[in-house]
């Protein structure tokens, strides 16, 4: 399955992609992650990149095609993969598209979770993510058992640098603008499936996931 997870920032992508790869074991490629990697191990293109992201404005799409052909060319792409956070705008899913069809492949869905605008602002304030394994948490919602630590692997919990009130407020309207249009590109190509990602708890939007994409 090669998948394409659409959705505003704090909708929830990552944390189904997450539980959709625990059941289904296939490498999650998440641009956002691939460029944080860089920042945090001082590359050029990671100081580049930090800056941008702390406007909450979109890395250029050169940077980011680059870095997902790359990863794509790893072995464990063979059999499919979930995109998360990529593509983010028109033309970052047009040179998907081609890149796939120089594969002779395609898309098999592109899965938007959808989560009205209003609703975003306190999710994202109030998500910590395990520096150890990834796993996220929000002190709203679903804090975690100890303040400050994660439940799963007692790793530290950190708040992203663009989960600030400032900057999420750009990164939606970014999403508004840029990435919003992707939904109506995906439905045209009738792969679009779409999950209400703002009622429910975590594992009962997971099964509509599944069911959305017809897994059993
Ligand atoms: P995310 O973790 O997906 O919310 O991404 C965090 C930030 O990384 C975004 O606000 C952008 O600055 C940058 N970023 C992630 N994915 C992309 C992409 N596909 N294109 C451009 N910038 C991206």
């Amino acid at each position: 399955m090669r998948l394409v997870l659409l959705g505003a920032p704090g909708a929830g992508k990552g944390t189904q992609a997450k539980k959709i790869i625990e059941k289904y074991p296939m490498p999650q490629i998440s641009t956002g992650d691939l460029l944080r990697a860089a920042v945090a191990a001082g590359t050029e293109l990671g100081k580049e990149a930090k800056a941008v992201m702390d406007r909450g404005e979109l890395v250029p799409d050169s940077v980011v095609l680059g870095m997902v052909q790359e990863r794509l060319k790893h072995d464990d792409c063979k059999s499919g993969y979930i995109l998360d956070g990529f593509p983010r705008n028109t033309r970052q899913a047009e040179a998907l598209d081609e890149m796939l069809g120089k594969l002779g492949m395609s898309l098999t869905a592109a899965l938007s979770v959808d989560v009205p605008l209003e609703n975003l602002m306190k999710r994202l304030t109030g998500r910590r993510t395990c520096k150890a394994c990834g796993q996220m948490f929000n002190i709203f919602f679903g804090a975690p058992k100890k303040e400050g630590s994660c439940d799963k692997c007692g790793g530290e919990l950190f708040q992203r640098d663009d989960d600030k009130e400032e900057t999420i407020r750009k990164r939606l309207d970014v999403y508004t603008a840029q990435t919003a249009p992707l939904i109506d590109y995906y439905g045209k190509k009738n792969i679009l499936k779409a999950v209400d990602g703002a009622s429910g708890t975590i594992d009962e939007i997971f099964v509509k996931v599944c069911s959305a994409l017809g897994l059993k």
